[in-house]
């Protein structure tokens, strides 16, 4: 892994990279601990060790960054993990950074678990909406890819969410083949019934105990499923601003569809976001391991510039382009650590 000791390189005026990009989006992981253990995102099942407590950044770090961040143009934050849910004290912190100024957009990825519980103390705290990942309808491929989930459980959070008002909900659904490439058709039945809005993700190569050549699922060949065809109107697809997902409107009612597609029709020329990890490391790109220490800093007791400065830094340092492909083996940090 790469990381970029301080003030080892010249320091860029703005938040915009250096291929013109704007950052306005914050991913921050506040946690690389989950209560679910799905196949593609935490590698070689009990082997994965989270960071451990004290590496943790504390909510107290994580908003001072959050500050800044506002301060040099990111008005969209959304909280992620593992899962954040599990992490004591996220409603008071959610609070704290709805209150920001500049935050425009306040969003939780969740995988729903422990959402009936905690759906209105977040939307009094301020949260504006959530993401819900759901892979399954079927009660026990949902408990295989999720080692063990209950599907009963995500649905109950789906719907607290709904009275709660966070919307609008996505549902975000990883394709993986031989698990849940034939239910597509079923999901987005089911978006439309609930009213929520159904993106589905190409699996990415993040996670060595998956094989991911065998169980990769390329959009193109979703979309020529019968099922599918009938169900969206492919001719009008399309992607908005800095959106990872391009659009497709539904056939026979309103709403749409998303695709994700991080493999075969990449999203980097728009792309607005840096993710700051819950070990305190500031991300650029997703797909690479080149990243600046926060936590160190923060813990020397910097000041406000030469954190300003480091996330000026890490933006300078975003790559043009992913560097996900098919030959890819696995990637050295899987996306419960990364933050999705
Ligand atoms: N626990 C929360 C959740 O379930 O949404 C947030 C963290 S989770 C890592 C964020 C998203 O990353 C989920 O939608 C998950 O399905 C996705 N993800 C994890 N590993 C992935 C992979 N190898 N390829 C594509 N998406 C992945």
């Amino acid at each position: 892994m790469n990381i970029i000791p301080i003030h080892s390189q010249r320091m860029p005026q703005s938040i915009a990279d250096g291929f013109g990009r704007n950052m306005g989006y914050l991913r921050i992981s506040v946690v690389d601990r989950c209560n679910l253990r799905c196949t593609y995102c935490r590698p070689n099942g009990d082997d994965f060790h989270a960071v451990a407590r004290e590496q943790l950044l504390t909510f107290e770090e994580i908003i001072r960054v959050a500050r800044l961040a506002t301060q040099l143009g990111v008005h969209k934050i959304r909280l992620t993990g593992g899962e954040p849910l599990v992490r004591k004290g996220l409603v008071d912190a959610v609070a704290q950074i709805a209150a920001l100024p500049d935050v425009r957009d306040l969003a939780l990825s969740t995988n729903g678990i422990l959402l009936k519980k905690f759906a209105k103390p977040l939307r009094n705290a301020g949260l504006h909406r959530v993401n819900i990942s759901l892979d399954s309808l079927n009660p026990r491929t949902f408990e295989k890819l999720t080692g063990g989930g209950r599907l009963n459980e995500v649905l109950a959070g789906i719907h607290a969410a709904q009275d709660a008002g966070l919307t609008p909900i996505r549902i975000n659904t990883v394709l993986v083949r031989g698990f849940n490439d034939q239910e597509a058709a079923a999901l987005i039945d089911f978006s439309v019934r609930e009213q929520l809005e159904l993106r589905f993700i190409e699996l990415m190569p993040m996670c060595e105990g998956l094989d991911w050549k065998r169980h990769y699922y390329p959009f193109a060949e979703l979309l020529t499923q019968a099922e599918i065809i009938e169900r969206v109107d492919l001719s009008l697809s399309q992607r908005q601003g800095s959106s990872s997902a391009r659009y497709v409107p539904l056939r026979h009612t309103l709403g749409r569809i998303g695709l994700i597609e991080p493999m075969s029709n990449h999203f980097c020329d728009s792309c607005n976001r840096l993710r700051l990890m819950s070990d305190g490391k500031l991300r650029p790109c997703l797909s690479a391991d080149q990243e600046v220490d926060l936590r160190a800093a923060l813990r020397k007791g910097c000041d406000n510039e030469t954190l300003l400065d480091l996330i000026r830094l890490a933006t300078a340092n975003k790559q043009k382009l992913s560097t996900y492909h098919f030959d890819s083996m696995g990637m050295q940090r899987s996306m419960i650590a990364i933050g999705g």
